[in-house]
């Protein structure tokens, strides 16, 4: 289903959502908050 994912920088530890698809693979993302490329995507619980 493409949409949006929740994302977390790790380093300044913004929650923020941008596009994502699950066939599109491992992409570079940068922070909103503080450019870092320390992010990591957060899976929602149902
Ligand atoms: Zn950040």
């Amino acid at each position: 289903m493409p949409g949006e994912a929740d994302f977390v920088c790790l380093r300044c530890g913004a929650h923020f959502k941008m596009p994502y698809e699950e066939s599109e693979g491992p992409k570079e993302r940068a922070c909103p908050e503080c450019k870092s490329n320390s992010v990591r995507r957060v899976k929602e619980k149902k």
